[in-house]
């Protein structure tokens, strides 16, 4: 089994998308796990949804039309046939969101977050899941939320290891392409959680991990992990190997390209590729 992640900055437009399908072609596709986050900025946009909606502001229904239409123009251009399921699939998310936004009672702000902000993850992989089958690379889309088990601390919820490991191996066991959701979680209520901010790379080692994956990739928008922040300094070099050790300080001190969770269960696995 192999575990490949694609970022929000990997799955940012339409071109980035087919790219992936690049990807998959010249890597190979067999006994593959492929985790995406929300699209490019999408994660954030809908963080303004949450503020809008939280604090009662008009502006509520402009903000979740950018991310409607966000969505909508990236279909668009993948998708020439406007019969296709897909234009039906994505307006379902949106009707489940706006589902939420008027019969919600809660007042925890973070529990809103986490329910708000889990479509970014949603739209993006079932978007890219029906792209994938466009193109002749037959997939499963699998739900993550029942598989990534948590505590209800929302925004940042804690892995619940044994049930986590039992789900996933129920659920991923034949040889084929599945594309699931990085970032989120569910509780013992069945509620979505999150990770915290850029826990996609998370989600990969936690698949990595309960699956005994020969590999984890991490795709990135950059050639693999440097010395430096490539937009900070313009002499990076690129490190072909590091250790754990070095990794792992690398993303404690704030190396973005890499969320620092995610390192510890990839420990014991052979090979981890940026
Ligand atoms: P993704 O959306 O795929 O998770 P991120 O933006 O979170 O991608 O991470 C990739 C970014 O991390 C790169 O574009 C780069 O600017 C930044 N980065 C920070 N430190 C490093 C480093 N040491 N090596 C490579 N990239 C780095
Ligand atoms: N989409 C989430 C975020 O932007 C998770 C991730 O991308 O890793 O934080
Ligand atoms: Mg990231």
């Amino acid at each position: 089994m192999q575990v490949f992640k694609f970022g929000g900055a990997s799955v940012k437009n339409a071109n980035s998308v087919r790219n992936l399908v690049t990807v998959l072609e010249k890597t190979g596709h067999n006994n593959t796990i492929i985790i995406t986050s929300a699209m490019g900025k999408m994660t954030n946009a809908l963080e303004d949804v949450v503020a809008k909606y939280f604090n009662k502001n008009n502006d509520l229904m402009d903000s979740l039309g950018k991310v409607e239409q966000f969505h909508k123009l990236i279909l668009i251009d993948l998708f020439v046939n406007k019969s296709h399921s897909i234009f039906k699939e994505v307006d379902l998310l949106f009707d489940d969101l706006n589902i939420f936004l008027k019969t919600n009672k809660s007042p925890d702000y973070n529990f809103i977050y986490d329910q708000i902000i889990g479509f970014g993850e949603l739209l993006s992989t079932t978007i890219i899941s029906a792209f994938l089958n466009k193109k002749g690379f037959k997939n499963e889309w699998l739900d993550v939320r029942p598989l990534v088990k948590t505590d209800n601390y929302y925004r940042c919820a804690n892995v619940d290891w044994e049930a986590t490991q039992k789900a996933i191996n129920n659920a991923v066991n034949k040889e084929v392409l599945y594309i699931t959701q990085g970032f989120l979680g569910s509780d013992a209520n069945n509620f979505t959680t999150t990770l915290g901010r850029e826990g996609s790379d998370y989600t990969a080692a936690i698949f990595g991990y309960c699956l005994n994956a020969k590999t984890v990739t991490i795709w990135k928008d950059v050639p693999g992990v440097l010395n430096a922040d490539p937009r900070y300094f313009n002499d990076t070099q690129l490190l072909e190997n590091i250790s754990y050790t070095e990794a792992i300080e690398l993303a404690f001190y704030g190396a973005s390209v890499i969320h620092p969770k995610t390192l510890r269960p990839l420990q014991k696995l052979s090979l981890i590729h940026i």
